[in-house]
């Protein structure tokens, strides 16, 4: 009997290996397998049995160990992994990792350490890379094998092998396919009178003092908790149970606390509207089959009540359900409301949480603890029991689309998943994709409607400000932040004691730094892009690499001493607000923010206890929040998105100036939404305008037809990434010849630079292929990905990729 079994980052993808006698029992697609690789071990999942293989039998090694007694994912997730793998062209072992819990399918971490030969090397004696290697290992004697690459700027690991045969380096393996602790420690007093316990410890004062802390508690107590509250060290705590002053155990850590931002659920009276999406759906759940619903409603009409009703029919049914939403820390609304209706039937999955917390969230879902997963894209991979509804929130949101390999897209895959499990499917927006609209379109998926605010309050009214007719800012360059009428809805506002949202696409003071002089701007020495001025960190910024460097007194280029800080982002946008109202209190709510930790909570919260009245911030303001104490929204420029080179900047602009506009009047007063624009009859501005999401898309899609871009046809990007440029590009001229001549049907475009040449040192070469149909698509992919690359490119292939910048 044999296993194909599939290892991260290892190619050929699935290698076969003989399943011994012993373990035939334990071999089943779906587990783990420990098994000899080369020269070293590795971990994989078995995702067939085989009965005979072709291969000689001495040239198949057996598998060593099978690591887990049930399957770690359903059948039906083995076999959406090998569409995405197929898909997506993604190696299935890579593919599977990502599925899975971090740590389950990683390939072991390396590390690598000078020898004292390697010790005894001056780098200066050595070329380039190797030299830098050394220096880093010198800088730092323990290494992990990435980290290392990434300080030394190599792309792959071939001269480090080299460089151990001369015995100049270590590389050690230590294996990581153990589940993460769950339990933690826990400790409780010794039994007996505290009295005496205490006389034991008279000389220590600190274990005097956990003790006493401990007796006034009067219960057990974490181990952390105690450390905390005593600034006792860990030693202190060992030191006190081996002298019997404690007991030691361990136990599952608490419940984390509930997000309570917008607390309480109200189960609602359902509207006519939302009665009738209910209806549907929740039909559809009890006959089962797939079903794709297109819920449409405008902000604020309820959508979310709507699914949690069609959740609550689900669990009826003795079902589970997965809910996707976008970031889970920027739409902390959503996923609070599908908690607090459903409790501890829930499980959050999250990418800020402890590899400890979401292991045990995914075992509860696992074991059938909790029936409700939600859950940013990943979730869609939970491992549930017998799915009977999945809903996609905000089925419009960029963060579906997974930025690393595989690059899959949550929307569509969660449409793959149904149609191949047999389950309903509810995708939810304000406005909808393209992608969304064309199946409705094309009778593929069944569209509800929302029309109305629910609690009969009005969509906000919006106002087109052109920006062209307005006096410019003094010390702007000609441009204007606060018209006159965005400056007096303010000041209303403000008098009124309501609040206001204020939207700017760009983090930082301003998003150049140009000289007065000779024009020259000040851009990233990495990156094709310009270095960002920040205020609150007073220094320049790229934000692609992450470099930073001081602000320069004068200009590189002429050495003129008068540079200017161009456009504004959401620190400029706050200090003028505060210049034109002294006493106002704001918040800014941007990346920035949310690094730290709790700034995302702390500035969101601030907001809606109403402590601030104005809210400033990048995209993330037009998230899904629910401020009813909001009756403004303002837009200062509309154009950032607009100018982008990508065919989707308009669609990105409406869906953005509508979202943003939704968190007006969201309460019992109305709200006024001002954008301003230099391109005020830009139709993603002027249905944005007039709320008018179908209008919008018919004309869309027309444009996408026309120009054969999705969802009117299928696009491809593949790009070639190297340190030097004519690497990139040749590359990539190699691509498109061997792609070769091409029917009509199907368009290859570049090869050309990347909109944004250059990234991280690497130059950014690319081709891009649009095709009528997905499997012409993958036959000239096979082609274009034929080449052999040289050790020094990369290549990215994104189907149907979400920016081509
Ligand atoms: P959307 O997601 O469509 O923008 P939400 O689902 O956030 O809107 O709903 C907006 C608000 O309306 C929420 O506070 C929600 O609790 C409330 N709500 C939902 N349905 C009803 C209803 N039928 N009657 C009254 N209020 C409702
Ligand atoms: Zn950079």
């Amino acid at each position: 009997m044999y296993a194909r079994v599939a290892v991260p980052r290892s190619a050929p993808d699935a290698l076969i290996y003989l399943v011994p006698e012993a373990l035939r029992p334990f071999a089943v697609p779906g587990v783990r397998v420990r098994v000899p690789l080369r020269q070293r071990h590795a971990t994989g999942m078995i995702v067939a049995i085989e009965p005979t293989s072709d291969l000689p039998p001495d040239s198949v090694r057996p598998i060593e160990e099978v690591l887990d007694d049930t399957p770690l994912l359903p059948h039906r997730l083995m076999v959406l992994a090998e569409f995405i793998a197929g898909y997506y062209r993604c190696p299935l072992g890579t593919t599977l990792a990502a599925m899975l819990p971090a740590r389950l399918l990683r390939a072991d971490s390396e590390e690598v350490r000078l020898t004292p030969t390697g010790a005894a090397l001056d780098p200066s004696n050595l070329d380039g890379d190797a030299s830098r290697i050394l220096a880093t290992l010198h800088e730092r004697p323990r290494i992990k094998v990435p980290t290392l690459l990434a300080a030394a700027g190599l792309r792959d690991r071939h001269l480090l092998d080299a460089m151990t045969d001369p015995g100049w380096l270590r590389i050690t393996r230590c294996r990581r396919d153990r589940a993460p602790q769950i339990e933690v420690a826990a400790v409780v007093l010794a039994d007996g009178p505290i009295s005496e316990l205490l006389d034991r410890c008279r000389r220590a004062p600190r274990q005097r003092q956990v003790l006493e802390w401990l007796a006034a508690a009067g219960r057990p107590a974490l181990a952390s908790e105690v450390a905390a509250a005593t600034g006792c060290s860990p030693a202190t705590l060992r030191a006190m149970v081996d002298r019997d002053l404690l007991h030691r155990f361990s136990q599952r850590p608490p419940q984390r606390p509930r997000w309570s931002l917008h607390s309480g659920s109200t189960r609602h009276e359902l509207t006519d509207e939302q009665i009738v999406a209910v209806d549907a759906v929740t039909s559809a759940v009890v006959t089962g089959g797939y079903a794709p619903f297109l819920l449409h409603g405008v902000t604020g009409s309820g959508k979310t009540e709507v699914y949690l009703r069609c959740l609550e029919a689900v669990l009826a049914a003795g079902r589970s359900g997965i809910v996707l939403v976008p970031e889970i820390g920027l739409t902390p609304a959503a996923s609070g409301a599908v908690e607090r209706r459903f409790g501890q039937a829930v499980a959050v999955l999250h990418s800020a949480q402890s590899e400890g917390e979401r292991w045990l969230e995914w075992s509860r879902l696992r074991d059938g603890d909790a029936r409700i997963v939600v859950g940013p894209r990943s979730a869609l991979f939970a491992p549930l029991d017998d799915v009977g509804l999945i809903v996609v929130d905000e089925e419009h949101d960029s963060a579906y689309k997974q930025q690393e390999a595989p690059r899959y897209h949550a929307r569509d895959l969660a449409l793959v998943l149904g149609r191949d499990a047999g389950v309903p499917v509810l995708l939810c927006s304000a406005t909808p994709s393209a992608e969304a609209s064309a199946l409705v379109e094309r009778g593929l998926a069944a569209k509800l409607t929302l029309t109305r605010r629910v609690a009969g309050n009005r969509l906000p009214d919006v106002e087109l400000v052109d920006l062209r007719q307005q006096p410019p800012e003094p010390g702007e360059q000609g441009r204007t932040l606060f018209s006159g009428p965005l400056k007096d809805a303010l000041a209303g506002v403000l008098d009124r004691g309501e609040q206001a949202i204020l939207l700017i696409q760009r983090r930082g003071w301003a998003p150049v730094l140009m000289c007065r002089d000779c024009g020259h701007r000040i851009d990233c020495p990495s990156c094709s892009v310009a270095m960002v001025v920040h205020q609150r960190s007073r220094d320049l910024r790229c934000h692609y690499c992450g470099r930073h460097q001081s602000f320069p007194s004068t200009c590189s280029a002429c050495g003129g001493e008068l540079l200017d800080a161009v456009g504004a982002g959401t620190e400029k946008v706050a200090h003028h607000l505060r210049r034109l109202f002294p006493n106002v209190k704001a918040v800014i709510l941007d990346r920035d923010t949310v690094r730290r930790r709790s700034g995302l909570e702390d500035a969101l919260g601030a907001f809606a206890a109403g402590h601030a009245q104005v809210l400033v911030g990048t995209q993330m303001v037009a998230k899904g929040h629910h401020f009813p104490g909001v009756t403004l929204t303002g837009v200062i420029s509309a154009d950032a998105l607009l100018n982008l080179p990508d065919f989707r900047s308009s669609e990105r602009t409406f869906q953005l100036l509508t979202q943003v506009a939704g968190r007006a009047g969201r309460g019992d007063r109305p709200g006024r939404v001002i954008i301003q624009t230099y391109y005020p009859d830009h139709p993603a501005v002027r249905f944005a305008r007039d709320h008018d999401v179908d209008a919008f898309l018919a004309e869309e899609l027309v444009f996408r037809r026309a120009f054969a871009y999705p969802p009117a046809a299928r696009l491809a990007l593949v790009r070639f990434e190297s340190r030097t440029l004519s690497a990139a590009r040749k590359a990539a001229e190699a691509a498109a010849a061997a792609v070769g001549d091409l029917p009509d049907s199907i368009r290859l475009r570049g090869p050309a630079p990347a909109p944004i040449e250059r990234i991280r040192e690497h130059w950014r070469w690319q081709i891009l292929i649009s095709a009528r149909n997905r499997d012409s698509l993958r036959a000239v992919l096979e082609r274009a990905e034929a080449p052999k690359l040289p050790r020094s490119v990369r290549r990215i292939t994104d189907v149907d990729p979400l920016s081509t910048l």
